[in-house]
């Protein structure tokens, strides 16, 4: 038991000759039987990988020996078995796609770095407005307490989000949160590059907030989305409340699938109950669809479709 490690690190830096650094980053990970993707990009690396616990610490020896990636920070889960299936090094333009019409670097303009004990001193303030920085789809299995979730699909429609909401954030103090941290650098600079003084960001994400020994998770509800084959993790070690809730029934529920049909993919939560009675698929039209994959993965006949679609 225990014998893995997952990891999730991002560390802003300056890159060059990125697929040659591409190249010896994936062999380097192969020959450690690492699995999992990792981003490089001119503006540094972003990446989360399991493997045997030496492997892993050989890896994050291996970085840290390199001079750019001397600050960087690792977050550690420990695990039974590995979180991926496969490795990739992939060479982006940016590490996160923000969209941005002016590309906001974060060693230049960030919000204030707030840590794990402090941010749940502070999130607590009533003139304080507590921003999730992630997707939908991550928010509906677990969250802050109170929180705001913007409704968008994708990271880069958040911008356009905070301009149609600004009522309310004006005046107030703003906290963000995402994963990791790597999403709220850019979000927060581009806050205060937008006029918003009083801008701080969880240091190290949620996963570091779990972890933090004063903090212990308190306020946080549901679980953290992971991206990876845990599909999620438990973050609240003081008190257990379950926010997600069952796509079709809206009873308590922490399944997660995609919907079968392979052009809709949509992640819901839902029972195994509903997921075999709506053939795994988000709507009726995803039920339906001559591809649906659950449809293909039981060998249902036209009948039995018919016979258990019944809404
Ligand atoms: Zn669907």
């Amino acid at each position: 038991m225990n014998e893995y490690l997952v990891i999730l690190y991002y560390h802003y830096t300056k890159l060059n000759e990125l697929e040659t650094f591409r190249d010896i980053h994936q062999e380097f990970c192969d020959r450690h039987n690492l699995l999992g993707r990792i981003y490089v990009a001119s503006e540094g690396i972003n990446g989360t990988l399991s493997g045997l616990k030496d492997d892993v610490l050989a890896y994050m020896e291996y970085l840290k020996n390199d001079q750019r990636f001397e600050e960087i920070v690792f977050k550690v889960d420990e695990a039974d078995k590995h979180a991926f299936k496969k490795m990739h090094v992939r060479v982006k333009n940016e590490l996160v796609n923000l969209s941005l019409e002016t590309d906001i670097n974060p060693k230049k303009l960030t919000g204030e770095y707030v840590e794990a004990r402090d941010f749940y001193l502070r999130m607590q303030d009533p003139h304080t407005i507590v921003l999730d920085a992630r997707n939908d789809y991550e928010h509906q299995i677990g969250h802050f307490r109170g929180a705001i979730r913007p409704n968008i699909r994708n990271f880069r429609e958040l911008p356009d989000w905070i301009k149609e909401n600004e009522s309310l954030l004006k005046d107030k103090k703003i906290l963000t949160y995402c994963t990791g941290g790597i999403r709220c650098e850019k979000l927060s600079g581009w806050l205060k590059a937008e006029g918003y003084n009083d801008v701080g960001q969880l240091k190290g994400g949620i996963i570091t907030y779990g972890k933090d020994e004063v903090a212990q998770g308190q306020l946080w509800d549901g679980q953290c989305y992971v991206f990876d084959e845990r599909l999620k993790v438990n973050i609240n070690r003081v008190e257990s409340v379950v926010v997600g809730r069952d796509h079709f029934d809206g009873t308590p529920c922490e399944r997660q699938i995609n919907c079968a049909n392979p052009e809709c993919n949509k992640q819901i939560l839902v029972s195994q109950e509903n997921e075999d009675k709506y053939l795994g698929g988000c709507s009726i039209e995803c039920s339906r669809h001559p591809r649906n994959r659950y449809v293909a993965l039981h060998k249902l006949t036209s009948k039995e479709i018919e016979k258990r679609i019944k809404y």
